[in-house]
């Protein structure tokens, strides 16, 4: 298969046997009965079909899962360690195969693909480092100080079922399987139909770093049909994906009271204060806004700009997106991407149509590129935004930004929390403690401070999640590896039982624990 690529400035060739082989890392429980095609956004062309896995697959993968996830638990944390070190370097090594096929199959740009490298590679090596310090047995303060040892385990949950999107297809394919599969677990995944190749590629890898082949199973196909085995078989799950979708899988782990995180979407603010860096502020609300054209849900859709700026920085920020390259080239000098397919475009060109027939201004933008490419949309601005319009409240998951004025600091703090999702948001000011201040009373699950996003996402050691409706639970850092755990206590009773010692009635057992009991919370160490 040759894939080529038309750029305004030529023919860019992919690589013919790109895809070749990672059909063979689908499980499968016999030929598959049906496929479904995979499409290259850039020009609208199906570059491959992939199995149309079903409930049998599920089952086959299930089983597989568990037949190797007891042994792969019986190796020391440190062996499997070694997997995700051999990982890091693999994906360095691999890094451009990959970051052809993530923009084969998403049509992004090549520097946001790089994110994706960058991500996994940085996930592989914080928990090969941190995991055997994570997951280690814990001594805990004992009921009877000197009479109880209680230590606490940290075993793995079994097989952790995951389903994955199309817009971060490497990273949000393998960056949360890391932590689960060095707590010992096995992984079901399951990729969105659209990106499975990235997923399937990034699996290989993972088998050439020494992962045995059982413990990661990937099944391809659509989530109305797979999702509910997947869910029912799984001992966790973790999913990444729409608000919407992730009510249905919710609901379903509530049936089997099964345990899940969820990482949904966002309608996230940025805050300009009034002193701001403005070229800064220009530079990173950019990225904030408009990396994989703004398919990223910890991207930034409402920005709200300190009246003192607001017409510097307005004419700053739309003058800069002008300059924005977009196109479908493989290099590192295109700024915009497309959007994924015509589903999105449409989605995209309603809201913003919406908007501008119920009285917003289009500042730059608001239309498509089919020139470019079928599915290229223009990084856009509006302004007089107002709750009439969808996209007011609801998430774009496009190049589309509004822009409001803001004086008062209550009132820009009250207006970035009306929301009912709550991911993240981001601050611009030179003070940065004012900047931490502010912080705090913004309700999302991370905030950066003169960044947009990736300040906080790549702070691999802290969690990073939505409030409200913008998640369940919390990826990187501890939380990212303890939620695929089961805590289990372990108190060893030493010399007399948790009772009254042979030959002290009760009645002075409890008078003597009254006086402990007192006596104990005011003293500093034994409380
Ligand atoms: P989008 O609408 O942008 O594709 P989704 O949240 O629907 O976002 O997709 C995220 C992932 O969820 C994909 O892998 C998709 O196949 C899967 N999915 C979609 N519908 C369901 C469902 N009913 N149950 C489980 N997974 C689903």
């Amino acid at each position: 298969m040759t894939v080529s690529e038309t750029t305004a400035d030529g023919e860019i060739d992919v690589e013919p046997d790109l895809l070749s082989g990672l059909e063979s890392y689908v499980t499968l429980s016999g030929a598959p009965e049906e496929h479904f095609d995979v499409e290259a956004p850039y020009r609208g062309v199906v570059i491959g079909e992939l199995p149309a896995c079903d409930e049998a697959d599920i089952e086959v993968a299930f089983d597989r899962a568990e037949q190797g996830q007891k042994a792969w638990e019986d190796r020391t944390v440190e062996e499997r360690a070694e997997v995700f070190k051999r990982y890091h370097d693999l994906v360095i090594d691999n890094a451009e195969e990959l970051l052809d096929i993530v923009q084969l199959e998403s049509g992004k740009a090549r520097k946001h693909a790089y994110e994706e490298v960058l991500d996994v590679a940085m996930t592989a090596r914080h928990y090969a480092y941190r995991a055997e310090g994570y997951l280690e047995t814990e001594q805990r303060e004992g009921a009877l100080p000197g009479l109880t040892e209680t230590e606490v385990n940290h075993h793995p949950v079994g097989i952790v079922g995951m389903i994955s999107p199309w817009n971060y297809p490497l990273s949000l394919a393998v960056s949360d399987a890391i932590p689960a599969l060095l707590a010992g677990n096995s992984v079901v995944l399951k990729p969105a139909e659209q990106t499975s190749y990235t997923a399937l590629k990034a699996v290989e890898l993972l088998q050439e770093a020494g992962l045995p082949r059982d413990v990661f199973q990937v099944v391809t196909g659509f989530g109305p049909t797979l999702g509910e085995p997947l869910v029912a078989n799984s001992d966790y799950v973790c999913f990444t994906g729409s608000s919407a979708t992730g009510r249905i899988v919710a609901s379903q782990a509530g049936e089997h009271l099964t345990k899940c995180s969820m990482e949904l979407g966002g309608k996230n603010p940025g805050i300009v204060c009034s002193d701001a860096d403005i070229d800064r502020a220009v530079e990173g609300l950019i990225r904030g806004c408009f990396t994989n054209a703004g398919q990223l849900c910890i991207s930034l859709e409402r920005l709200y700009v300190h009246e003192d700026v607001h017409g510097q920085f307005v004419e700053a920020f739309v003058d800069a997106i002008e300059d924005l390259q977009l196109g479908t080239g493989y290099e590192y000098d295109v700024d915009v991407g497309s959007l994924i397919s015509e589903e999105q475009l449409e989605k995209v060109t309603e809201h913003v149509e919406d908007a501008k027939a119920n009285g917003a201004t289009v500042l730059t933008g608001g239309t498509g590129r089919p020139d470019i490419g079928p599915y290229f949309y223009e990084p856009t601005v509006l302004t007089d935004v107002d709750e009439s319009m969808a996209l007011c409240a609801n998430e774009t998951f496009g190049p589309v930004v509004s822009i409001y004025e803001w004086s008062e600091e209550d009132d820009v703090i009250e207006r970035a929390n009306d929301s009912d999702y709550g991911l993240n948001a981001s601050i611009w000011t030179e003070d940065l403690d004012y900047g931490r201040e502010l912080a705090k009373q913004i309700e999302t699950g991370t905030v950066n401070v003169n960044e947009g996003y990736a300040a906080a996402w790549a702070s691999l050691d802290a969690p990073m999640g939505g409030m409200k409706n913008s998640g369940i639970g919390r990826r990187h850092g501890d939380e990212g590896i303890m939620k695929y755990t089961e805590s289990q206590t372990v108190a060893v009773q030493k010399r007399m039982g948790m009772t009254a010692p042979p030959g002290v009635p009760y009645w002075l057992y409890a008078k003597l624990m009254n006086k402990t009991l007192k006596f104990q919370r005011r003293i500093p160490g034994m409380r």
